[in-house]
């Protein structure tokens, strides 16, 4: 019996990783993608776990568990790039938000002495730091071992892949919504700088600074420090002005930034939505799942929602 034939758009880490599940389950998968995910925002990511302008979908917990727990399993090997790193979420406001605590088993109220001044809490958690220069091309290795094969070029429509694919899961980030007349995703702009990193492990995200948007994330060889949130703008250019506020705020955060080399520059769009959508879409002439709209959480979900992708496809 001949194994199904799924094809995925997209080669972003929503898309690889996607990819990924379908192979070990047995598929015949191809990728096909005209950005390799180093040139795709996928690149850009910071890239910690934690969800972020990841919308409401009514999944969102199981899939945040779900990735935790393959990351988790992943850190064991260094070759992964992924590695469990403590740090802080400051709270800026009484009641924030902390539903995300239920899927990281390793978290606790933060001393107020060790947080920033004007905050009312925070709370202290270990989870998964993603060293994405290492990650994506051990992912894309992964894939390639478990015979995915890659084509690149772009996709029209969907419906011109009938002939080759059993199954197509669009997966394409900020560019799903063109192939499957949706018109509700919108970019939320981000910039990062990234400094030297001397052995700083420690993370810090302040999503509510009165100055804005800041977090600072170690990796293995860089810091990456941020962030703007510029929702509906199309801006991929780094702007000076904007980077020297964020090395002010990030500095002001966490002092021993202060004169750290700049390794290099980014901005990107992070693909949102008010909702991520995974779904079946009816209508093509080829069976289509839909999965993306994964706004500043894509690397922190893209396992849970690939198998949640090979759970909604089921058995060939
Ligand atoms: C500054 C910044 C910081 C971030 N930090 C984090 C973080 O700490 N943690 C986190 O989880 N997330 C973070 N994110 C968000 C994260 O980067 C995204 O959610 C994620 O990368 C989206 O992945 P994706 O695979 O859906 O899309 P992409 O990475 O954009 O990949 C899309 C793929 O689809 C392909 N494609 C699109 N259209 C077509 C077509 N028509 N034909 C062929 N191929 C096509 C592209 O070539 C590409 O391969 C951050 C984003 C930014 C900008």
């Amino acid at each position: 019996m001949s194994s199904r034939r799924v094809t995925v758009v997209g080669a972003g880490v929503v898309g690889l990783s996607i990819a990924h599940e379908f192979s070990l389950a047995g598929d015949t998968v191809t990728v096909i993608a005209d950005r390799s995910a180093a040139e795709s925002v996928s690149g850009v990511a910071a890239a910690v776990w934690f969800p972020y302008r990841s919308g409401a979908s009514v999944s969102l917990m199981s899939w945040l568990v779900r990735s935790r727990t393959r990351f988790e399993q992943l850190a064991a090997d260094h070759a992964t790039g992924v590695d469990l790193r403590q740090g802080v979420v400051v709270e800026r406001h009484p009641g924030a938000d902390r539903t995300w605590t239920a899927a990281v088993p390793d978290h606790r109220e933060a001393d107020l002495g060790d947080l920033p001044l004007g905050a009312v809490a925070g709370v202290r958690a270990t989870v998964p730091v993603i060293s994405i220069s290492h990650y994506l091309p051990w992912l894309l290795k992964r894939c390639e071992d478990l015979d995915v094969r890659f084509v690149r070029r772009t996709v029209a429509r969907v419906d011109d892949l009938a002939g080759e694919a059993d199954l197509v899961v669009v997966a394409a980030g900020l560019r799903s919504g063109d192939l499957l007349d949706d018109d509700t995703m919108f970019p939320v702009r981000g910039q990062v700088v990234r400094l030297a990193n001397p052995g700083i492990t420690a993370w810090v995200t302040d999503d509510d600074n009165p100055d804005g948007l800041t977090y600072v994330v170690p990796r293995r060889e860089d810091i990456v420090c941020g962030g703007v949130a510029g929702v509906g703008s199309w801006d991929t250019e780094v702007d000076p002005e904007t980077e020297r506020a964020i090395l002010r705020r990030a500095t002001a955060l966490m002092p021993a930034l202060a004169g750290l080399p700049v390794l290099s520059r980014d901005a990107g769009l992070r693909p949102a939505r008010d909702t991520i959508r995974l779904e079946h879409v009816e209508e093509h002439a080829v069976p289509v799942i839909a999965c993306y709209g994964h706004g500043g959480s894509g690397v922190t979900l893209s396992w849970g929602c690939a198998e949640a992708v090979v759970d909604l496809a089921g058995p060939a």
